[in-house]
């Protein structure tokens, strides 16, 4: 028999307005859990209890799709096992492992949080929920889901997907974007939670987002909660949830240098207040209205978040006087440096633009 958190729950963490409507019978819940244990996908961080590992994988798949975090969460826990190597780790060897996953202020802050792990918490993740939303890059859902799964703690998650399927299940038409919307969802996600396999209980409602009740066209016939589905009931399983207008893209342009010498490439350490890519090495930017006059020898685009860059780059002498956040790297050493999909773009696009033109690599 399973225990649940009602009450309880919602007294320790507060926020009882307007629950109510946000019940679900103890059959389905039960059901959804059974569910859960025959049809979860085998993950390499659901072997685990390590609550270092489960942290790095909540980090990783944040904006990320999860076959595409698989092979870097891999890599980066075969490299730094356990808290104390990533903390001991320097902040390049680490970029250099998150390198291709994006969204880089991810990487430091899990390098910053495993340092303070380290200096105040034993080496050991925080397993109060305070002390875990104290770490750099741990948020709400984030300390929920590592108390959850790695401690059995009775915390919830709210990500996009229990979003929706919460939307659905209790045909909730306001815009999950307001922010009135999302508290009064964590609070369901209060109330719902299982004491007894709270995480467990967390992966199953995101793991019925993922597979079953996805964006378009949820796959109803097959969901272990449709007979306790409003929006199913209803016929609002694909109208619903509203998520609102998705905001336009942020067009900004960028210019930067390529100047080469000897086999090797000038690069730059961006400084760590850049917009874009702080503290990672790149090709020198310049400012567009210093660009050169001629054309630039190679134009990329690519997103970072909501903002659509479009890059120039432009062949230069050395520039003089020659900065001290500047280094030349051999050609076979760039790599280890230029760890960011827009760099990994701009070297592509240089060697394929060479190739076509058959002129001198530099
Ligand atoms: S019945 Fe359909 S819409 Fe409702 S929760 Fe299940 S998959 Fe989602």
């Amino acid at each position: 028999m399973v225990e649940w958190a009602r009450g309880k729950v919602i007294k320790r963490l507060g926020g009882k307005d307007n629950v109510k409507k946000y019940k679900l019978p103890e059959a389905a819940r039960g059901r959804l859990l059974r569910w859960f244990d025959g049809n979860k996908r085998d993950l390499p961080w659901r072997k685990t209890s390590d609550a270092y590992k489960i942290w790095v994988s909540e980090i990783m798949l944040q904006q990320t799709q999860v076959s595409t975090v698989i092979p870097f969460y891999r890599r980066f826990v075969e490299e730094f096992p356990t808290c104390a190597a990533l903390a001991a780790a320097s902040g390049d060897r680490v970029l250099q492992f998150w390198s291709g996953l994006g969204y880089y202020s991810r990487a430091r802050s899990l390098h910053r949080a495993a340092r303070e792990i380290m200096r105040n918490h034993a080496g050991r993740f925080p397993s109060l929920f305070g002390a875990a939303l104290g770490l750099p890059g741990v948020g709400r859902y984030t300390a929920g889901a590592v108390l959850s799964i790695a401690y059995g703690k009775p915390f919830p998650v709210l990500d996009a997907n229990v979003m929706r399927v919460f939307a659905r299940l209790f045909a909730l038409r306001r815009n999950l974007k307001d922010a009135a919307v999302q508290k009064e969802l964590w609070a369901a996600a209060e109330d719902l939670i299982s004491v007894e396999r709270p995480g467990d209980w967390n992966q199953a409602l995101m793991e019925l987002g993922a597979l079953v009740c996805v964006p378009e066209n949820p796959r109803c016939r097959n969901c272990p909660v449709r007979g306790a589905c409003r929006a199913r009931r209803r016929g609002l399983e694909n109208a619903l949830p509203d998520t609102g207008k998705k905001p336009a893209g942020v067009p900004v342009v960028l210019s930067c240098l390529l100047a080469g010498q000897g086999g090797k490439l000038l690069l730059e350490k961006r400084p760590k207040d850049a917009r874009f890519l702080p503290g990672h090495w790149g090709l020198p930017e310049i400012s567009p209205l210093k660009a050169p006059v001629q054309e630039p020898v190679l134009t990329v685009r690519h997103c970072i978040t909501r903002h659509n860059i479009r890059l120039g780059v432009y062949r230069s002498a050395v520039p003089k006087p020659f900065p001290s956040n500047y280094r030349w790297v051999a050609r076979e050493n760039l790599d280890r440096y230029l760890v960011s999909s827009l760099w990994k773009k701009v070297l592509a696009g240089y060697s394929s633009s060479l190739k076509s033109s058959r002129s001198p690599a530099e």
